[in-house]
């Protein structure tokens, strides 16, 4: 039984031994208090190793690090963003590129559009948290401006690169200290991708410069928290939904220089180009061609795609996709367009981005080595009490970060279990052996009974 038990336990529990211990410690429930998500784009994982962020250790060293993120493919910005608040991979919640061609309805997406249609596919958290009686609210989040299943979020901004990092901060602190139903928040900052595109990521002069501004906007959160009385009573995750690859003029990609541009249509070009041959008959001939065009970039059929990309079961990926390799640029002819790039394959390190994570629900110094990017949906319905939509996430690993779970790590589950084990096998066979050795009445009677039943031997009665 004692060993059937601990079975149950380390298959229960996956990864890792949990325990839910009820309350937080100031006594208030887990969803009693607000959530605010923050994302700095293009903030490469490894940042964190490579430069000096003394108000991030600040957070840190109250709170939760996870070194790096497992993001999804592909590693564009509306498709992270979009995965963060629903926990979907890109072809479940549909927005799968910057641009994308829908061919159902003929429609063409662009990261300027206003279409709500491309993110009817899935429910962002804001709009959950509206149908769960609380509101929401929004600086600049991707999609928060728009009526997704017929709702914004509660207070938002329309989308406007010129509104500062401060603007979008102070609006969204007012609106969660003076109306106490905002339970969750969620803002959005442009850096530092617009720096690693423009100098590309190894330019290490410019991108000190744009992570200490990132260094100080985190400063500014914490200050603007701590004045408005919400500090310490806030749960804060800050992420981002990629990192960056330093890309060369002497790493292009010319598909001119392989295939006639009669032959397919571009609906998004790199480091994932998705192509719709002109003509239907003609697949094979433009994938071959395409295919054998660089050895620096691979060629799918859609229904080739592997399976670990989660990027195939949607209408909106095209019958061929292209894949540059790290730091590789796909054109169809001229000169590199951006020093540094994102989109490639999600298993790179260096697409990946990081977490930190504060408040009452959070261990204080804490640290993960890291999980999947979608895992953070679960956690933040866990959060805010809210029901988790069906999604590809997973509450197993993120848990641990919470101070109200007891967690051990997939090592020391198995070690403990394996252990336990041979001491009862051990145990069991010595009490066997031991028993085999001592006096035993019974035997002799039937060993004589079996050599013969009907033996009236003196002795057996
Ligand atoms: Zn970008």
């Amino acid at each position: 039984m004692l060993i059937r038990r601990l079975l149950w336990l380390s298959v229960c529990c996956g990864l890792a031994v949990c325990e839910h211990n009820g309350n937080d410690t100031d006594g208030e429930t887990t969803a009693t208090h607000p959530l605010l998500l923050v994302s700095f784009d293009g903030f490469r994982a490894d940042y964190l190793k490579m430069y000096s962020f003394p108000h991030l250790q600040n957070f840190f060293s109250d709170g939760v690090r996870v070194d790096h993120l497992t993001n999804v493919f592909t590693t564009k910005t509306f498709p992270n963003h979009y995965s963060l608040v629903t926990g979907l991979y890109a072809e479940s919640h549909g927005i799968l590129a910057s641009r994308m061609y829908d061919p159902q309805t003929n429609k063409t997406f662009t990261i300027g559009s206003d279409d709500p249609y491309w993110w009817d596919e899935a429910t962002p958290i804001w709009v959950s948290v509206q149908n769960s009686g609380y509101k929401s609210a929004a600086a600049m989040w991707p999609g928060s401006d728009l009526k997704i299943q017929n709702h914004t979020a509660t207070h938002f901004f329309h989308y406007n690169p010129k509104v500062t990092f401060k603007e979008r901060l102070g609006n969204l602190t007012s609106w969660l200290k003076n109306d106490p139903e905002v339970r969750f928040a969620a803002l959005y900052w442009e850096e530092p991708d617009r720096t690693g595109h423009m100098y590309g990521p190894d330019n290490t002069a410019e991108m000190s410069k744009a992570l200490r501004e990132v260094d100080d906007n985190i400063g500014l959160l914490m200050e603007q928290l701590q004045q408005a009385g919400l500090w310490g009573r806030i749960n804060i995750i800050l992420t981002s939904d990629h990192g960056m690859a330093q890309c060369s003029q002497e790493r292009l990609i010319k598909l001119d220089s392989c295939i006639s541009r009669t032959e397919y249509l571009v609906v998004d070009l790199t480091p994932v180009a998705a192509i719709i041959p002109q003509n239907s008959t003609a697949v094979s001939r433009v994938f071959s061609l395409l295919n054998k065009c660089h050895p620096h970039m691979k060629a799918y059929m859609k229904a080739d795609i592997p399976e670990r990309l989660h990027y195939k079961h949607n209408d909106r990926i095209q019958p061929i996709i292209l894949v540059a390799d790290e730091g590789w640029t796909i054109i169809q002819n001229g000169s590199l367009p951006r020093l540094g790039d994102h989109g490639y394959d999600n298993s790179l390190p260096s697409m990946h981005p990081f977490l930190a994570a504060h408040g009452p629900a959070f261990r204080k110094g804490y640290h993960l080595s890291g999980f999947n990017s979608i895992d953070i949906y679960p956690l933040m319905c866990h959060l805010l009490g809210i029901p988790a939509l069906p999604n590809n996430g997973s509450f197993v690993k993120v848990r641990c970060m919470l101070v109200n779970e007891t967690c051990a790590d997939l090592a020391v589950t198995v070690g403990v279990v394996i252990g336990v084990l041979i001491v009862l096998t051990t145990l069991t066979c010595l009490f066997r052996l031991m028993k085999g050795r001592g006096p035993s009445p019974s035997r002799p009677f039937a060993r004589l009974q079996l050599q013969d039943d009907d033996d009236d031997d003196p002795l057996l009665d």
